[in-house]
């Protein structure tokens, strides 16, 4: 099984530890989120010692102050290397707007433009500003993973446009029931599965720091709700990741 969304960096006990323990329960692959250029350069550096682990090379929304033609620079060649599969997380955030609007959009766009020239998927975080996201998607040719999926009522389009769903612990909890229906519903060759750890810990460790190999019980809830054998979802979410992540 693959966790296709962890910040390793910050887990308590050390990165090793979870990479370690991942791999005990079973989840051997992590792609581990660098969503700024000194964390990107610590996940790279686990992505080298690692052969389970790749990495991103981004700039967070809420970062997005500190975008500057220095740190597009730094991450353009960060991209280069092969142990970096995707920009991001990268986005809108509109609802702790921990960064300006305007600064969120220009580092968004210069984003969209290292993955377009890298050949790389966007890894995104959208929060409260679901339409300007859109806008955003709608004019890229990168591959798109929807990170922590919370669009719902954007299914659809997501599908057309071939965008992946990558579902969260959020998704086991017992009112999110658009997000179940919707993880129930998007086709089987667009569905991903993260952790997003430390943060969103599934049922049943919600509430306490989440970590990659509890993606298993996102696996476990995903697979009751699609009524699939959670082996069989493994298979197909790694196949999924391998594509658009193009993993070896
Ligand atoms: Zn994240």
């Amino acid at each position: 099984m693959i966790d296709t969304h962890a910040h390793l960096q910050g887990l308590e006990g050390g990165a090793e530890a979870a990479i370690a323990e991942a791999a005990a329960a079973g989840v051997e692959r992590i792609v581990c989120v660098g969503d700024s250029p000194e964390l990107a350069e610590e996940a790279i550096g686990l992505a080298r010692s690692h052969p389970g682990v790749v990495a991103t090379a981004g700039l967070h929304p809420h970062r997005a102050e500190l975008w500057s033609d220095e740190v597009a620079a730094r991450l353009d060649e960060l991209l280069a290397d092969p142990a970096v599969v995707a920009v991001g997380e990268c986005g809108l955030d509109y609802y702790r707007e921990r960064a300006g609007r305007a600064a969120q959009a220009e580092a968004f766009a210069g984003q969209v433009a290292l993955a377009e020239r890298h050949g790389k998927p966007l890894v995104i975080h959208t929060r409260e500003a679901a339409e300007d996201t859109l806008a955003v998607l709608r004019e890229t040719t990168a591959a798109v993973v929807l990170h922590c999926f919370s669009l719902p009522e954007h299914l659809d389009e997501a599908v057309e446009r071939g965008w992946y769903a990558s579902f969260a612990g959020n998704v086991t909890y017992p009112s999110a029931t658009a997000l179940a229906a919707a993880a129930r519903r998007v086709p089987a060759e667009l569905l991903l599965l993260e952790t997003d750890c430390p943060y969103l810990s599934p049922v049943p460790f919600r509430g306490k720091p989440n970590r990659p190999h509890y993606v298993l019980e996102t696996l476990r809830a995903v697979a009751a709700l699609r009524a699939v054998d959670a082996a069989e979802l493994a298979a197909v979410v790694e196949a999924n990741a391998a594509r658009v992540f193009a993993l070896r």
